[in-house]
């Protein structure tokens, strides 16, 4: 699968022309418009490499780089109105792996997005990683997961959305963010679609699937997966 890039930038024409300069060269490309959405995003939907705006209302870029570093090696590729020349640059970047400086042509950009990628190595290469909610347990690099240490056999996408529901436990999951995560955002599927999903992903994980207990439906939002 193409790999995912997070753009966290304000402003919109500058966020849609980053998309489009991304999604030509076959990346999948998310979208946050503030550093609190994109530190969220980062957190449920572990992209490849993060495309940060250093001019960001409420936390600032370099805050949300250093608030990213606490926890993740995730590539980051910051965009700076700074001249390169500009010593405050490097102090600056600390923490990322690279920058690039506004205005930007859409070839440099993915150029750059394609070299960090290609030196890094970074969180989804941690084939040790165990995702727990009680019972269930999720193995994301052997995509498999179990219930009381029962294999759970799940197809490609009823495990794509277990592990993205794990990711977000306790917190209400949108459709329409489900439908972009486990499709894909150009990809048009009938939203019926998803409910036949989750209609087989219940009767994996539940004891009674008319009456679940881990994977509720929020009425009129989406989905929560909790501890019973
Ligand atoms: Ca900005």
């Amino acid at each position: 699968m193409a790999e995912l890039i997070l753009a966290i930038e304000d402003e919109e024409p500058v966020r849609e022309a980053i998309v489009a300069a991304l999604e030509a060269d076959g990346f999948r490309v998310i979208t946050a418009a503030d550093g609190a959405e994109g530190l969220e995003r980062l957190r449920g939907e572990r992209p490849d490499l993060v495309v940060l705006d250093l001019m960001l209302p409420k936390i600032d870029g370099m805050d949300v780089c250093a608030q990213i570093r606490e926890h993740s090696e995730v590539p980051i590729v910051m965009l700076t109105g700074l001249d390169e020349e500009d010593d405050r640059v490097k102090g600056l970047m600390r923490g990322a792996d690279d920058y690039i400086t506004k205005p930007f042509r859409a070839r440099e950009l993915s150029a750059r997005v394609r070299a960090v990628l290609r030196r890094s190595t970074h969180w989804s290469s941690d084939d040790r990683e165990l995702l727990e909610l009680g019972d269930l347990q999720v193995r994301p690099a052997a995509r498999s997961a179990s219930m009381a240490g029962r294999e759970l056999n799940l197809t490609p996408k009823e495990f794509d959305l277990l592990e993205y529901f794990i990711r977000n436990a306790g917190n209400v999951v949108e459709r329409g963010r489900l439908l972009d995560r486990v499709w894909g955002e150009d990809e048009y599927i009938d939203p019926r679609t998803l409910d036949v999903h989750i209609r087989w992903l219940r009767e994996k994980i539940e004891d009674d699937p008319s009456d679940p207990k881990w994977l509720l439906t929020v009425r009129g939002k989406g989905y929560k997966l909790v501890k019973p």
